[in-house]
């Protein structure tokens, strides 16, 4: 069959991407998805909240620096969202104090930021944060994110196998978000990923932008549909051998864009 594609369940493998050895004192698969939350919002908090229940996180809470470095040490969270604009304590120095204490050193940190100025900051060194959104986030993808980061850090559950896409050249690992093409990793950003992602499950169908929007981004997002040709630009340069000539996302005048598998044959 032309363009065969399948979706496979790859049993358990090795998380080299992680540069940090899996603690064990996180081992149990419980303990790997205690989040600690540390905003002094409460509405902001309750988002997060809600949605990482929803998933099966377990959330602890903090308002401020001081008590969320109490419950860090006490309670041993698999993974920190922490707020940069913080009453006393700033989150910079929550999360040097963090760095700074051996039992603490290696906890992944998510970062939420208003200000789009400080992403540098926070992925530098001096920071030493695993990951950022900037606010106003989306729920979806702050969750999506919490699952990479931990993925990344201690690998995937013992008990649940990756969730893989594999076509002919390509493979894309849904748990890691690691995409292969000719056994070559690519770097893509987490809407690039989710596009490839949506595109791979419904070959040949020819998709507005609209519907993109409407699937990818979420109902509800006002958001200009020629943004998906710039996110469809960003993909193409990776993926494809000639972006200016694509063979596997292509266009369709006057109606949308369509995932063509066949190119994936060699
Ligand atoms: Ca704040």
């Amino acid at each position: 069959m032309a363009g065969q594609q399948q979706t496979a369940e790859v049993a358990g493998r090795g998380n080299a991407s992680s540069n940090r050895p899996a603690d064990t004192g996180h081992a149990s698969s419980l303990a790997k998805r205690k989040v600690l939350i540390i905003e002094d919002e409460k509405d902001i908090r309750d988002l997060v909240r809600y949605h990482l229940e929803t998933e099966g996180f377990t959330v602890l809470e903090a308002s401020d620096g001081e008590v969320s470095l109490h419950l860090a040490a006490t309670e041993r969270p698999a993974l920190i969202i922490l707020d940069l604009m913080l009453p006393g304590l700033s989150g910079l120095e929550v999360c040097r104090t963090l760095r700074a204490q051996d039992k603490l050193a290696t906890v992944p940190i998510l970062m939420l930021t208003a200000r789009a100025s400080e992403v540098d900051k926070i992925l530098g060194l001096e920071m030493g944060a695993d990951d950022y959104m900037t606010k106003p986030f989306s729920p979806r993808e702050l969750v999506a994110r919490v699952r990479a980061v931990l993925r990344r850090t201690y690998g995937p559950p013992a008990d649940q196998p990756h969730q893989m896409y594999v076509c002919g050249r390509l493979q894309i690992d849904y748990d890691t978000y690691e995409v292969r093409l000719d056994g070559n990793p690519l770097e893509l950003g987490l809407r690039e990923f989710e596009l490839l992602k949506f595109f791979v499950q419904s070959p040949n169908r020819v998709f507005s932008r609209t519907q993109i929007l409407d699937l990818v981004w979420g109902h509800n997002v006002y958001i200009e549909p020629r943004t998906v040709d710039v996110h469809i630009r960003r993909l193409r340069k990776r993926i494809e051998q000639d972006d200016a000539n694509p063979s596997l996302l292509l266009t369709v005048r006057g109606v949308g864009y369509k995932f063509n598998p066949e190119a994936l044959e060699t």
